[in-house]
């Protein structure tokens, strides 16, 4: 079996070591990606110190992986060796189970995580991208785009893809007040995509210290939460408010600064 090296958390207190391990033999439907970059999401933190309990050891993290095909299965027909491609949070799901649905199978019974978790055989370990190479199926490959950089493009395949999700699906576009509580690696994600979505972007962080950067990325408005007037002034304003912050807030402040039938959505995971 192909031998990867890469760094592996061994329990929940000690740093990260160097760990070499082998990978699948590449199946006919697999992609065999030689790994360039790595995002390091915070629930790789969570995952590796255990803290949202469940942690299986050694583990390597890494769900935003991004690099290059060196090997394709014989039955692969999206991708070619020298291609630049991406692996997100999971690497497989259901294929055959009554309740499959092509658009939900991160929702299925049978999805398989990128790492932390076990393939569709219930026993073989998966391991992320703090790796040099990685082997997945095609159908959990996604394609990078010649305009996006590896190194940069890396964190969308989570963090991106947190983002993008919730904006599509309550429509943010022309027309749409949207408020991005939090500027982190979430929130400038958030600003970037509902500005390029068309809606009208406010960034709520705790300060304004990232003030000039939030109106970089696409921000028209940006306001301190911890200014007690903010939350008398744009009361009933927004359309749509992605919550990005993990700790706990006062919920219902925010959710007075809605319109009627707003929607607000929260996508940090709290510890
Ligand atoms: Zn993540
Ligand atoms: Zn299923």
């Amino acid at each position: 079996m192909p031998i990867a090296k890469g760094y592996a958390a061994t329990d929940a207190s000690k740093p990260l070591v160097p760990f070499t391990f082998e990978r699948r033999e590449p199946n006919d439907d697999d992609v065999v990606i030689s790994v360039q970059y790595c995002g390091v999401c915070h629930s790789d933190i969570h995952q590796a110190r255990n803290e949202w309990g469940g942690s299986k050891y050694p583990m390597v993290p890494g769900h935003e992986v991004a690099g290059v095909v060196t090997a394709v299965g014989s039955k692969v027909s999206k991708f070619k060796v020298g291609d630049r491609v991406g692996v997100g949070c999971f690497v497989d799901s259901c294929t055959t189970c009554a309740t499959r649905d092509p658009d939900y199978e991160h929702y299925m019974p049978g999805l398989v995580q990128t790492y932390n978790d076990v393939e569709a055989d219930g026993k073989t370990p998966t391991f992320g991208g703090y790796s040099d190479s990685i082997v997945v199926k095609e159908g959990y490959v996604l394609s990078f785009p010649d305009n996006i950089p590896l190194d940069a493009g890396a964190p969308l395949l989570c963090a991106g893809i947190t983002l993008y999700s919730p904006l599509r699906h309550w429509k943010a576009g022309p027309g749409k007040k949207v408020a991005i509580v939090g500027m982190g690696g979430l929130g400038h994600m958030g600003v970037k995509l509902a500005h390029a979505m068309g809606a009208d972007v406010t960034v709520l962080s705790q300060t304004l210290s990232k003030k000039e950067d939030g109106f970089k990325l696409g921000a028209k408005d940006y306001y301190a939460t911890s200014d007690a007037e903010t939350f008398t002034k744009l009361a009933g304003t927004f359309d749509l408010i992605i919550n990005t912050v993990g700790t706990a807030i006062d919920w219902n402040a925010y959710l007075n600064l809605l319109k009627y039938d707003g929607s607000m959505v929260l996508v940090g995971v709290p510890e």
